[in-house]
């Protein structure tokens, strides 16, 4: 009876006096910004000078990708290089993410990016002549120059995804902290879609803060499948983390065929 009084107590301070919370004493990092309320996209750009990209950028993403309005590219397709890697699972309260051990890369147009990590949002944040997927994964590569290309991934509802429950089966509870699973491997290349070599090509941005911006996307014209149970998983570790679309401004649309 004692302690449940002193929980409550606490609570009551913390409400009254704005001290942190119990779940601060968990490892939960104070929230500086979320995908609704007062944190939400539209003043992610006010949160902190250092996420002004947010707001001021002309290269955000993501966009809606009006097929109509794309132009042919010879880019030529991507060579993928992806190799197994032990899993490792991060939930950062914002997305679940996959860490990739070193080795595995994409070429694009003879430049080489390695592939650092992935992860999902729900609902896609792209959108194909408006239209949203169920989710979408973000496959996120580094260049020796330090330039980023992610290729996106659109999920759609339909048999379960393997790499998925292996990756779900896992979530650490504890946020912001990288569980090693012992004995179990993914690959990043179960998540590519038939002919990936056909994708949509632009310049944009992260879609989190702080919108970093010269950000190679390549988003996949075709979509790969996920449950509905696999949908309803994500959507109660994670919710909705799906940053509206941006304008396109002065910018092209590729598509390479
Ligand atoms: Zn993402």
């Amino acid at each position: 009876m004692k302690k449940y009084r002193l929980v409550l107590i606490a609570a009551v301070l913390a409400a009254v006096t704005g001290f942190p919370t119990l779940a601060a004493d968990h490892g939960q990092p104070p929230v500086h910004w979320s995908y609704g309320g007062g944190a939400g996209p539209e003043k992610w750009g006010e949160l902190k000078p250092e996420y002004k990209a947010c707001s001021a950028g002309r290269q955000q993403s993501p966009i809606n990708i009006n097929i109509e309005d794309t132009l042919n590219s010879e880019i030529g397709a991507i060579e993928f290089f992806y190799k197994p890697t032990p899993l490792k699972v991060l939930n950062n309260g914002h997305t679940i993410q996959v860490d990739y051990a070193p080795g595995s890369s994409m070429t694009v147009a003879g430049h080489r990016y390695e592939l650092l990590q992935f992860h999902f949002h729900a609902p896609s944040e792209h959108r194909i002549n408006g239209k949203r997927a169920r989710m979408e994964a973000h496959l996120v590569h580094k260049n020796a120059a330090g330039e980023l290309a992610v290729v996106g991934v659109m999920m759609n509802r339909g048999a379960a995804n393997g790499t998925v429950a292996a990756i779900w089966k896992h979530i650490p509870h504890e946020l912001d902290k990288v569980v090693a699973v012992d004995g179990v491997t993914v690959n990043a290349a179960d998540l590519l879609p038939a002919k990936p070599q056909r994708f949509y090509h632009y310049m944009g941005s992260l879609t989190t803060p702080p919108c970093t911006e010269n950000v190679s996307w390549f988003v996949m014209k075709y979509d790969v499948s996920v449950a509905d149970s696999q949908l309803t998983d994500f959507g109660y570790t994670i919710g909705s983390n799906a940053r509206p679309v941006q304008p396109l401004n002065r910018r092209f649309i590729l598509v390479n065929e």
